[in-house]
Protein backbone atom coordinates (compact mmCIF):
# COMPACT_ATOMS: atom_id res chain seq x y z
CA UNK A 1 0.00 0.00 0.00
CA UNK A 2 1.14 3.42 -1.13
CA UNK A 3 1.88 5.79 2.05
CA UNK A 4 1.79 9.84 1.87
CA UNK A 5 5.07 11.13 2.16
CA UNK A 6 5.63 13.86 4.75
CA UNK A 7 4.47 17.71 3.46
CA UNK A 8 7.23 19.15 4.30
CA UNK A 9 11.23 18.91 4.39
CA UNK A 10 13.40 19.89 7.39
CA UNK A 11 17.37 19.25 7.92
CA UNK A 12 16.91 16.92 10.94
CA UNK A 13 13.94 14.46 8.53
CA UNK A 14 17.01 14.68 5.84
CA UNK A 15 19.27 13.17 8.88
CA UNK A 16 17.09 10.75 9.95
CA UNK A 17 15.93 9.16 6.42
CA UNK A 18 19.79 9.11 5.94
CA UNK A 19 20.29 7.40 8.63
CA UNK A 20 17.72 4.71 8.99
CA UNK A 21 14.70 4.73 6.73
CA UNK A 22 12.59 3.01 9.05
CA UNK A 23 13.45 5.57 11.89
CA UNK A 24 12.32 7.86 9.28
CA UNK A 25 8.87 6.29 8.70
CA UNK A 26 8.31 5.91 12.18
CA UNK A 27 8.89 9.87 12.81
CA UNK A 28 8.24 11.52 10.04
CA UNK A 29 4.96 9.33 8.36
CA UNK A 30 3.88 7.13 11.10
CA UNK A 31 4.39 10.27 13.64
CA UNK A 32 5.06 8.16 16.46
CA UNK A 33 5.84 10.06 19.80
CA UNK A 34 9.17 9.67 20.66
CA UNK A 35 10.01 9.89 24.61
CA UNK A 36 11.54 12.72 26.07
CA UNK A 37 15.54 12.33 26.82
CA UNK A 38 17.44 14.36 29.37
CA UNK A 39 19.61 15.37 26.14
CA UNK A 40 17.63 16.44 24.12
CA UNK A 41 15.53 18.51 27.04
CA UNK A 42 18.92 19.99 28.33
CA UNK A 43 19.82 21.14 24.77
CA UNK A 44 16.24 22.71 24.71
CA UNK A 45 17.01 24.30 27.99
CA UNK A 46 19.75 26.07 26.52
CA UNK A 47 18.94 27.23 23.58
CA UNK A 48 16.03 29.03 25.25
CA UNK A 49 18.87 30.53 27.92
CA UNK A 50 21.11 31.95 25.00
CA UNK A 51 17.64 33.10 22.68
CA UNK A 52 16.86 35.11 25.68
CA UNK A 53 20.45 36.51 25.95
CA UNK A 54 20.99 37.29 22.45
CA UNK A 55 17.42 38.85 22.97
CA UNK A 56 18.23 41.49 25.33
CA UNK A 57 20.15 45.06 24.55
CA UNK A 58 23.86 44.07 23.94
CA UNK A 59 25.73 45.82 26.55
CA UNK A 60 23.47 43.59 29.48
CA UNK A 61 24.78 40.37 27.58
CA UNK A 62 27.26 39.38 30.30
CA UNK A 63 27.61 35.58 32.06
CA UNK A 64 25.51 36.35 34.95
CA UNK A 65 22.69 37.60 32.69
CA UNK A 66 23.11 34.67 30.97
CA UNK A 67 22.91 32.33 34.25
CA UNK A 68 19.58 34.57 35.78
CA UNK A 69 17.86 33.54 31.70
CA UNK A 70 19.04 29.93 31.98
CA UNK A 71 17.07 30.14 35.46
CA UNK A 72 14.40 32.12 33.82
CA UNK A 73 14.30 29.16 31.37
CA UNK A 74 14.03 26.52 33.72
CA UNK A 75 11.31 28.20 35.36
CA UNK A 76 9.70 27.91 32.18
CA UNK A 77 10.65 24.60 31.59
CA UNK A 78 8.49 23.06 35.21
CA UNK A 79 5.33 22.56 33.10
CA UNK A 80 6.66 21.27 29.62
CA UNK A 81 6.21 17.73 29.14
CA UNK A 82 9.42 17.39 27.67
CA UNK A 83 11.08 17.71 30.83
CA UNK A 84 8.13 17.01 33.56
CA UNK A 85 8.00 13.59 31.08
CA UNK A 86 11.77 13.22 32.61
CA UNK A 87 10.57 12.24 35.78
CA UNK A 88 13.66 13.57 37.34
CA UNK A 89 14.04 12.90 40.96
CA UNK A 90 16.04 15.68 43.13
CA UNK A 91 19.60 14.63 42.22
CA UNK A 92 18.94 14.11 38.85
CA UNK A 93 17.32 17.32 38.75
CA UNK A 94 20.50 19.12 40.16
CA UNK A 95 22.86 17.74 37.73
CA UNK A 96 20.59 18.20 35.14
CA UNK A 97 20.67 22.21 35.91
CA UNK A 98 24.59 21.89 36.39
CA UNK A 99 25.23 20.28 33.34
CA UNK A 100 22.80 23.23 31.37
CA UNK A 101 24.90 25.73 33.77
CA UNK A 102 28.43 24.12 32.46
CA UNK A 103 26.87 24.68 28.81
CA UNK A 104 26.10 28.02 29.01
CA UNK A 105 29.40 29.16 30.74
CA UNK A 106 31.72 27.43 27.58
CA UNK A 107 29.37 29.25 25.87
CA UNK A 108 31.25 32.23 26.67
CA UNK A 109 34.10 30.72 25.40
CA UNK A 110 33.74 30.97 21.91
CA UNK A 111 32.06 34.04 21.46
CA UNK A 112 31.35 37.63 23.52
CA UNK A 113 27.34 37.94 22.82
CA UNK A 114 27.56 41.51 23.33
CA UNK A 115 29.55 41.43 19.61
CA UNK A 116 26.45 39.71 18.07
CA UNK A 117 23.84 41.56 16.11
CA UNK A 118 21.18 39.25 16.07
CA UNK A 119 18.50 39.92 13.60
CA UNK A 120 16.19 36.78 13.59
CA UNK A 121 16.47 34.16 17.21
CA UNK A 122 14.56 30.48 16.24
CA UNK A 123 13.78 31.68 13.10
CA UNK A 124 10.89 29.91 11.23
CA UNK A 125 12.07 29.58 7.43
CA UNK A 126 9.71 27.65 5.04
CA UNK A 127 10.67 27.66 1.01
CA UNK A 128 8.67 26.01 -1.65
CA UNK A 129 11.06 24.23 -4.54
CA UNK A 130 8.55 22.38 -6.84
CA UNK A 131 5.92 20.60 -4.79
CA UNK A 132 7.95 20.09 -1.94
CA UNK A 133 8.30 22.79 1.14
CA UNK A 134 11.40 22.74 2.81
CA UNK A 135 11.57 24.20 6.31
CA UNK A 136 13.75 25.07 9.13
CA UNK A 137 14.23 26.84 12.19
CA UNK A 138 17.35 28.48 12.82
CA UNK A 139 18.89 29.15 16.44
CA UNK A 140 20.57 32.97 15.24
CA UNK A 141 20.67 34.82 12.30
CA UNK A 142 23.26 37.61 12.33
CA UNK A 143 24.67 40.29 10.56
CA UNK A 144 28.33 40.03 11.14
CA UNK A 145 30.39 43.52 10.87
CA UNK A 146 29.95 43.95 6.94
CA UNK A 147 26.09 43.43 7.13
CA UNK A 148 26.79 39.97 5.34
CA UNK A 149 24.34 37.43 6.87
CA UNK A 150 25.96 34.57 9.29
CA UNK A 151 23.88 31.52 10.37
CA UNK A 152 24.13 29.89 13.72
CA UNK A 153 23.30 26.46 15.20
CA UNK A 154 23.99 25.53 18.35
CA UNK A 155 24.67 22.15 19.69
CA UNK A 156 24.70 20.68 22.84
CA UNK A 157 26.22 17.70 22.36
CA UNK A 158 29.33 16.49 21.74
CA UNK A 159 31.74 17.40 17.99
CA UNK A 160 31.57 15.28 15.54
CA UNK A 161 34.75 13.27 14.42
CA UNK A 162 36.75 14.95 11.43
CA UNK A 163 35.24 12.91 8.80
CA UNK A 164 31.47 13.73 10.13
CA UNK A 165 32.20 17.25 9.94
CA UNK A 166 30.81 18.13 6.32
CA UNK A 167 27.61 15.97 7.42
CA UNK A 168 26.86 18.04 10.26
CA UNK A 169 27.28 21.00 8.41
CA UNK A 170 25.02 19.99 6.16
CA UNK A 171 22.14 21.04 8.57
CA UNK A 172 23.27 24.78 8.55
CA UNK A 173 23.85 24.85 4.78
CA UNK A 174 20.18 23.80 4.47
CA UNK A 175 19.64 26.77 6.46
CA UNK A 176 21.82 28.57 4.18
CA UNK A 177 19.93 28.10 1.34
CA UNK A 178 16.27 28.79 2.70
CA UNK A 179 17.88 32.27 3.52
CA UNK A 180 19.48 33.04 0.11
CA UNK A 181 16.11 31.85 -1.08
CA UNK A 182 14.09 33.78 1.17
CA UNK A 183 16.33 37.17 1.17
CA UNK A 184 17.98 37.17 -1.93
CA UNK A 185 21.35 36.40 -0.33
CA UNK A 186 23.71 34.08 0.55
CA UNK A 187 24.81 33.95 4.21
CA UNK A 188 28.59 34.98 4.27
CA UNK A 189 29.07 32.14 7.28
CA UNK A 190 27.74 29.00 8.39
CA UNK A 191 28.85 28.28 12.33
CA UNK A 192 28.20 25.39 14.26
CA UNK A 193 29.10 26.32 18.07
CA UNK A 194 29.32 22.92 20.01
CA UNK A 195 29.14 24.34 23.51
CA UNK A 196 30.31 20.86 25.25
CA UNK A 197 34.26 21.15 24.25
CA UNK A 198 33.57 24.25 23.61
CA UNK A 199 34.50 24.25 19.85
CA UNK A 200 33.01 26.72 16.42
CA UNK A 201 32.92 24.89 13.28
CA UNK A 202 33.13 27.68 10.56
CA UNK A 203 32.22 27.13 6.93
CA UNK A 204 31.69 29.87 3.91
CA UNK A 205 28.84 28.34 1.61
CA UNK A 206 29.41 28.56 -1.90
CA UNK A 207 28.05 28.07 -5.19
CA UNK A 208 29.33 24.85 -5.64
CA UNK A 209 28.02 24.22 -1.56
CA UNK A 210 24.50 25.34 -2.62
CA UNK A 211 24.38 23.53 -5.46
CA UNK A 212 25.25 20.25 -4.38
CA UNK A 213 22.39 20.90 -1.23
CA UNK A 214 20.12 21.10 -3.68
CA UNK A 215 21.14 18.15 -5.32
CA UNK A 216 21.25 16.09 -2.43
CA UNK A 217 18.17 17.37 -1.09
CA UNK A 218 15.97 16.69 -4.96
CA UNK A 219 18.14 12.94 -4.03
CA UNK A 220 16.81 12.08 -1.02
CA UNK A 221 13.17 13.74 -1.96
CA UNK A 222 12.86 11.25 -4.04
CA UNK A 223 14.31 8.00 -2.56
CA UNK A 224 11.27 9.19 0.01
CA UNK A 225 8.71 9.40 -2.68
CA UNK A 226 9.61 6.08 -3.95
CA UNK A 227 9.84 4.39 -0.30
CA UNK A 228 6.12 5.38 -0.01
CA UNK A 229 5.02 4.17 -3.19
CA UNK A 230 6.17 0.72 -2.20
CA UNK A 231 6.03 0.95 1.16
CA UNK A 232 9.36 0.18 1.33
CA UNK A 233 11.47 1.41 4.42
CA UNK A 234 14.14 -0.79 5.69
CA UNK A 235 16.16 -0.77 8.76
CA UNK A 236 19.75 0.28 8.94
CA UNK A 237 21.25 -0.67 12.23
CA UNK A 238 24.38 1.38 12.91
CA UNK A 239 25.69 2.54 16.43
CA UNK A 240 22.64 5.05 16.09
CA UNK A 241 20.48 1.98 16.94
CA UNK A 242 21.46 2.51 20.77
CA UNK A 243 20.13 5.58 20.86
CA UNK A 244 16.75 4.99 18.78
CA UNK A 245 13.06 5.81 20.29
CA UNK A 246 11.68 3.03 18.03
CA UNK A 247 13.81 0.33 19.17
CA UNK A 248 11.54 -2.36 20.53
CA UNK A 249 9.31 -2.11 17.39
CA UNK A 250 12.43 -2.34 14.87
CA UNK A 251 12.84 -6.16 13.27
CA UNK A 252 16.80 -5.94 13.12
CA UNK A 253 15.91 -6.39 16.77
CA UNK A 254 12.67 -8.69 17.27
CA UNK A 255 10.14 -6.23 17.11
CA UNK A 256 6.87 -6.21 15.48
CA UNK A 257 7.83 -3.49 12.37
CA UNK A 258 5.38 -1.32 10.89
CA UNK A 259 3.30 0.54 13.30
CA UNK A 260 0.16 1.53 11.30
S1 LIG B 1 16.75 0.53 15.93
FE1 LIG B 1 18.27 1.10 14.39
S2 LIG B 1 17.68 -0.01 12.54
FE2 LIG B 1 15.93 -0.04 13.92
S3 LIG B 1 14.66 1.72 13.34
FE3 LIG B 1 16.03 2.41 14.97
S4 LIG B 1 17.83 3.26 13.91
FE4 LIG B 1 16.71 2.00 12.44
Amino acid sequence: MALEPPATLSPSKVSTFTDCALAFRFSAIDRLPEPPSVAATRGSLVHRALELLLDAPAEGRDLAAALTYLRQAADEFQTNPDYTGLALDADAETQFLDDADALVRRYFQLEDPRTIQPIGLELKLEVAVGELRLRGIIDRLELDDDRRLVVTDYKTGRAPREQMEQRRLGGVQFYSYLCERLFGRRPARIQLLYLGEPVAIIATPSEQSTRGLERKVGAIWTAIERACDRDDFRPKPSGLCSWCAYKDLCPAFGGAAIAS
